[in-house]
């Protein structure tokens, strides 16, 4: 039987209204949640990034703010206008656009950013928060957006074989801390697989949810998968595509033709976890907007 489809799309729709209903309780108190997206150089995808993401805190009845800054912008500049936003009430969430043109330091900026206001959870203070357990810190938003997926699909974390492919620092590492937390929703046994990794497959088949984010197309094949098996697809690599009018086509590491035969759920890309993920931004600026107001 093939494999469920779990479907991003239509979960982060009803993540989103949430998250309306409770910025329209926030506004009765006063308060409007504001995120900040800072965006440097004129990087094509990027654009669309941070277009989508103001468009989603519009809808969502929040306060967004895009700077735009040049692709020549120092790194006093940028850290000036981290400053300034830290400094502003109206402003509960920054996230600075990644990649930063190569004069700029990413590991300064984002320590630049109040802790408190880190949105994206980058900030080696909400790094650790999430690696101790403490509830009040902000997960990074790919990570974030899996564990609501399992979670909103009756997916059973406690106990399971966990497998992650991939130790990034924005989603295969804190996927990892996520997951093996005592706690609802977690309570995994973890185990993180990566370039250097001997046997890939022996790995990912004792998965009974296996999450792949290796930027590699097509390298988890239906061979590696035990039969019903969740699988995570976090990839998003181009591949050319004469037959597209744009002349590629968008695909996860997981094949997904062979794949989705074995597995019992699955997720689509496009379709799967990026939809996920900018409502779990959302999230995370109504998160700070309720600490920060209430302090
Ligand atoms: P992302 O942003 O999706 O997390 P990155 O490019 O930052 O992706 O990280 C890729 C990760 O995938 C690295 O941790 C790397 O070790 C892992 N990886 C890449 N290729 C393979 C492979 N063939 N087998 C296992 N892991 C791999």
């Amino acid at each position: 039987m093939p494999a469920e489809l779990i479907d991003g799309v239509s979960i982060a729709r009803e993540i989103r209204q949430e998250i309306a209903e409770k910025a329209a309780r926030l506004a009765e108190r006063g308060i409007r949640p504001g995120l900040a997206v800072v965006l440097v150089g004129d990087d094509p995808a990027s654009a669309v990034y941070v277009r989508s993401k103001g468009r989603a805190c519009d809808e969502a009845g929040m306060y967004s703010s895009t700077i735009n800054l040049p692709a020549t912008t120092s790194q006093p500049e940028l850290l000036e206008v981290v400053n300034r936003l830290n400094a502003d009430s109206r402003i509960h969430g920054i996230l600075v656009q990644m990649p930063l043109p190569k004069q700029l330091d990413a590991d300064t900026v984002i320590r630049a950013i109040d802790p408190r206001k880190d949105v994206d959870g980058f900030h080696p203070v909400n790094i650790g928060k999430l690696l101790i357990g403490e509830r009040d810190g902000f997960v990074p938003c790919t990570p974030a957006g899996i564990q609501e997926m399992l979670r909103r699909s009756a997916i059973e974390t406690s106990g399971a074989e966990c497998v992650i492919v991939g130790r990034s620092n924005i989603v295969g590492k804190p996927m990892a801390a996520l997951l093996m937390q005592d706690a609802a929703g977690a309570n995994g046994t973890v185990t993180v697989c990566h370039r250097h990794t001997r046997d890939l497959g022996a790995h990912t088949k004792r998965a009974d949810i296996l999450i792949v984010a290796a930027g590699r197309a097509g390298l988890v094949t239906a061979d590696m998968i035990r039969p019903g098996a969740v699988v995570i697809d976090v990839g998003m690599n181009r591949i050319d595509d004469p037959n597209s009018s744009r002349g590629y086509r968008l695909v996860g590491d997981v094949d997904f033709e062979s794949v989705s035969k074995v597995a019992s759920r699955i997720t689509p890309v496009p379709g799967g976890v990026g939809p996920m993920t900018i409502a779990m931004l959302m999230s995370n600026t109504v998160k700070a907007a309720e600490q920060i107001g209430a302090a």
